[in-house]
C-alpha cells in the first residue's frame, strides 16, 4: 500500500480516536456533576440504569480505542498491513475497508472457522445435556 494512503488511514484513525477520548472525558463530566444531585429514589435508580448503560458503551469504545493505538502503531513501527498469522501482506482492498485489520483474508476465514467450530462443538454439549 502506498504511503500516502497510508498516511490518510493514520490520520482518521487518530480523528476518531480523538472523538473517542472527547466522549469519553465529556461522559466523565457529565456523571461527575449529576451525582449527588437527585434525591427521589426513582430518579436516583433511572439515573444509575442510565450510567450503567453509558458505562457499557464506553467500555466497547474503550476497546476500540485499544485497537485504533495499536493500528497506529503498526503504521509508526512500519508493519502496517501484514498478517498477524502469516506475515503476507493484507490485501489493500480490505485495508480500505477494514482498516484495523490484523489478519489477511485467508486468515481471517481460518480464525472465524475455528471460532465456529469451537462455539459449534459448545453447542452440542449443552444440547446434550438432558434433564432425567
Ligand atoms: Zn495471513
Amino acid at each position: 500500500m502506498r504511503q500516502k494512503k497510508i498516511a490518510t488511514i493514520r490520520k482518521t484513525l487518530v480523528n476518531k480516536l480523538e472523538h473517542l477520548w472527547s466522549n469519553a472525558r465529556q461522559t466523565r463530566t457529565t456523571m461527575k456533576n449529576a451525582e449527588g444531585t437527585l434525591a427521589d429514589p426513582f430518579d436516583l435508580a433511572a439515573m444509575e440504569s442510565n450510567k450503567y448503560v453509558e458505562l457499557a458503551c464506553r467500555d466497547r469504545e474503550r476497546v476500540l480505542m485499544l485497537d485504533i493505538q495499536e493500528t497506529i502503531l503498526r503504521i509508526d513501527h512500519g508493519v502496517y498491513g501484514i498478517c498477524d498469522s502469516c506475515a503476507r501482506g493484507i490485501d489493500e482492498k480490505r485495508l480500505l475497508i477494514e482498516p484495523m485489520s490484523k489478519f489477511c483474508t485467508q486468515c481471517q476465514e481460518e480464525k472465524e472457522m475455528s471460532l465456529k467450530r469451537r462455539n459449534a462443538c459448545w453447542g452440542v454439549k449443552g444440547m446434550s445435556y438432558s434433564h432425567v
